[in-house]
């Protein structure tokens, strides 16, 4: 019989519930002792909830009071040397302190955090020394598979393997490799192994993602090394190494060579890889088939689903396969039921992590051959998705017209950059070094209160337009105050740069409640696409174009680009992800059109969210840059030569996309660069870019004010790389987190800078 199995569920509870305990802990406004009863009651809702759904590989230790990556370093205990730690158990407090820092006169800063593989997820970096040992600090896997036993749930523990682990870690000495390290490591998984063996596990999950990347032939041999070490250490125990967000490619003869008892495989972003996999699979290892999709909001397309694992199971038997989603499904919101204003159409075309366990359970049911006891359940699902193919709210002939009369002039601007150049200088006027901000003041605790009171209809309409419109004016002022060069509106309206455009586009929907983990207690609700995209009215002009009449100096416009849109929103899966940007690109294309039109100069389209597009592999990069760079010309180049396109993108590795960033033929970019000194500025000093530059002077993540010689030394740092003529004078990112008190000293110091530039010129 094939095994129906889940990976990972989420661990934040149906209604958050993880979140406000924990930062009522962290608030000293609850014990210890709450917090763990929170806890225990969200994995005793998941686990039965799985194991009543059909789940017979139902996971544990996928809880977590913060991230999986942190409770490994916890159990290794690899606790960086400044926190302290005595070489007992990790409790809360340490746990916590390495997550967020702690303050007070013995404060220390937190461990550093980053995104898990492509995906939204924040995970906290390891912290390593050369030659550094390991030991047992935390019993966690052991303690929650117990606890699930306990209420009679027999569960599949789940840990990151070790050389993921590894690999996701950073060495504190330059030039040395974390897998040095993996020898000292692997005892404590030994050790690990035999507790959950004599407490009773049958199968361990070992979440090895790394292995879906591209990896040196070093980095290849150490998963056969550790695990030619972990798999004989507790005989009776079955381990099932997890790859997913990534086909395994040249590293499949690795996986399969793995002496494991089984391996799991991301079917819904690999599914060529199936074929292969069956051929080479050999007479006793289990396979994992990863058919539901575990990072999207869709309902499942069951007959497509079934297919797969009716062919593997036809040639390995139903015995050796297991139905899984494609990854844990720690990326998908948490339950549609609880989605009250959703309708009911647009409802049946999706599920969550709850609906998805159904799926699973159903899907592996139906390949057990109990396809006759489902055949309600396929009908309705295969009419939900012809609905899906058809329904005249997701497809537009009007966008697919559109999309289909793109001509190639319409990704270039009319004439290129020397030419516009010149055009702009003429038409803006702007000093040298001109100075400018990002976008988005101050989100004061006003501003906040009255757009929360607006939703509620405390305030109407009126009272709310004219409270912003106070606000734009009020940031207009302080903006001519202080001396600034190319001003903005302040971005007051807005509660989110993506959620802000796409409540005002056509196939977007919005949830109430589809949180997802972004980091720590922190969640993000991203927007849906479930249809073709398309900008109905005007989103910012009004906006933009009052701010401009208060002002004789230029008003920017603001926009955020469609890659960004796309990257940070659940997208539709029944296309491919190239087609909706190009949509989005059209629908932002209108609205540069329109701001021009009423007469803003400047127009700035964000783009922060274009590098972590990046595929996981390498040889896949250059076809995503390629309709992303693409997709990017499109919402920008409707304009006139003397109109300004502005980029903005807060990351600070641009030596391997340079070229891309050079096409995308923004006439400006603004950079994050402050906190690298600089540094990544070399990038385009050597690439020699084209265009003009922005340099982020100040670090905006601090509430630090940095003084005028701070920024006039990174200035003159920048200059050494970039030609003066090409330079801009701005902060590193947008306003919005910081308060006016640390702005308002920033921005006076960053306009003195640019004012000692011009006169030392
Ligand atoms: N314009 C946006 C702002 O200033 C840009 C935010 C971002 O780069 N993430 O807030
Ligand atoms: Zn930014």
């Amino acid at each position: 019989m094939a095994i129906a199995s889940n990976l990972g569920f989420p661990r934040i509870g149906a209604n958050r519930e993880l979140k406000w305990a924990v930062e009522s802990y962290w608030a000293g406004k609850s014990s210890a002792a709450d917090l763990q009863a929170t806890a225990a009651a969200i994995r005793k809702a998941n686990w039965l909830f799985q194991s009543k759904a059909g789940i017979s590989h139902i996971p544990s230790g996928d809880f977590s009071f913060y991230d999986q990556v942190l409770d490994t370093t916890a159990m290794v205990g690899a606790v960086p040397e400044r926190y302290g730690h005595d070489g007992e158990e990790v409790g809360l407090d340490l746990y916590f302190a390495m997550a967020r820092g702690t303050t007070g006169p013995d404060g220390v800063g937190a461990m550093e955090m980053t995104k898990w593989f492509d995906t939204n997820y924040h995970y906290i970096v390891p912290e390593f020394t050369a030659g550094q040992s390991f030991s047992l600090s935390s019993t966690k896997p052991v303690d929650q598979f117990l606890e699930a036993q306990a209420l009679g749930i027999h569960t599949r523990p789940v840990l990151v393997g070790p050389v993921t682990y590894l690999l996701l870690g950073k060495m504190q000495e330059e030039g040395t490799d974390p897998l040095s390290l993996l020898e000292s490591l692997l005892p404590v998984y030994e050790d690990v192994l035999k507790r959950l063996a004599e407490a009773g596990a049958e199968w361990v999950q070992m979440d090895e993602p790394a292995l879906g990347l591209t990896l040196t032939d070093t980095q290849r041999a150490a998963f056969g090394r550790a695990y030619a070490r972990l798999a004989p250490c507790a005989p009776t125990l079955k381990l099932l190494v997890a790859v997913y967000f990534s086909d395994l490619r040249e590293n499949m003869r690795t996986a399969l060579a793995l002496p494991v008892a089984g391996l799991h495989v991301d079917l819904v972003r690999g599914p060529d890889q199936l074929g292969e996999l069956i051929q080479k699979l050999g007479p006793e290892k289990f396979l994992s088939l990863g058919v539901v999709d575990g990072r999207n909001v869709w309902r499942t397309n069951l007959a497509n689903a079934i297919a797969p694992v009716d062919k593997a199971a036809k040639a390995l038997g139903t015995d050796r396969i297991l139905v899984a989603p494609s990854c844990s499904l720690l990326h998908s919101p948490v339950d549609l039921a609880l989605e009250s204003e959703l309708d009911d159409q647009m409802r049946s075309w999706m599920a969550f992590a709850t609906q998805k366990v159904v799926e699973v359970a159903t899907i592996a049911r139906a390949v057990n051959g109990e396809k006759k006891a489902f055949a309600k359940e396929l009908t309705s699902n295969a009419k939900a998705m012809a609905d899906r193919a058809t329904s005249k709210r997701i497809h537009s002939k009007e966008v697919k017209a559109r999309i289909t009369a793109v001509t190639p002039q319409m990704y270039d601007r009319k004439s290129p950059f020397d030419r516009r150049k010149q055009a702009q200088h003429d038409a803006l006027r702007l000093p040298d070094f001109p100075t400018t901000t990002i976008g988005s003041f101050p989100q004061t605790p006003q501003i906040r209160k009255a757009r929360a009171d607006h939703r509620k209809g405390a305030i109407d309409d009126a009272r709310y337009q004219g409270f912003l419109r106070e606000e734009i004016a009020e940031a207009v002022r302080f903006q001519e105050q202080v001396g600034l060069d190319v001003l903005v509106h302040g971005e007051a309206e807005r509660n989110d740069m993506v959620e802000y455009f796409g409540e005002q586009m056509a196939g977007y929907t919005h949830s109430r409640n589809g949180w997802v983990q972004s980091y720590g207690s922190r969640c993000v609700k991203p927007p849906i696409i479930f249809g073709d995209v398309s900008r109905p009215a005007p989103m910012t002009v009004e906006w933009s174009t009052y701010a401009q009449s208060l002002t004789a100096k230029p008003m920017k416009g603001m926009l955020t680009g469609p890659v960004t849109m796309l990257q940070w929103s659940f997208v539709r899966d029944d296309q491919p992800r190239s087609e909706t940007c190009k949509q989005l690109a059209l629908a932002i294309r209108d609205e540069v059109v329109d701001l021009e039109k009423a007469g803003i100069r400047i127009i700035q389209i964000d783009e922060p969210a274009l590098r972590e597009g990046l595929p996981l592999r390498r040889e896949d990069w250059a076809a995503y840059l390629e309709w992303a760079v693409d997709c990017f010309r499109l919402s920008a180049a409707g304009v006139e030569d003397r109109t300004q396109i502005h980029t903005h993108m807060c990351y600070a590795e641009f030596n391997d996309i340079i070229q891309a960033i050079a096409d995308l033929d923004a006439d400006v970019i603004s950079i994050e660069s402050s906190r690298s000194n600089m540094e990544l500025l070399q990038a385009f000093g050597d690439f020699r870019y084209p265009n003009e530059i922005g340099p982020g002077v100040y670090d905006i993540h601090s509430p630090r004010v940095a003084d005028e010689p701070e920024m006039e030394r990174l200035l003159d740092k920048a200059l050494e790389v970039i030609p003066g003529p090409q330079l801009w004078v701005n902060p590193d990112c947008g306003l919005k987190t910081r308060k006016w008190e640390e702005v308002k000293p920033s921005l006076e110091h960053l306009v003195a800078a640019a004012k000692a530039l011009r006169a030392k010129a």
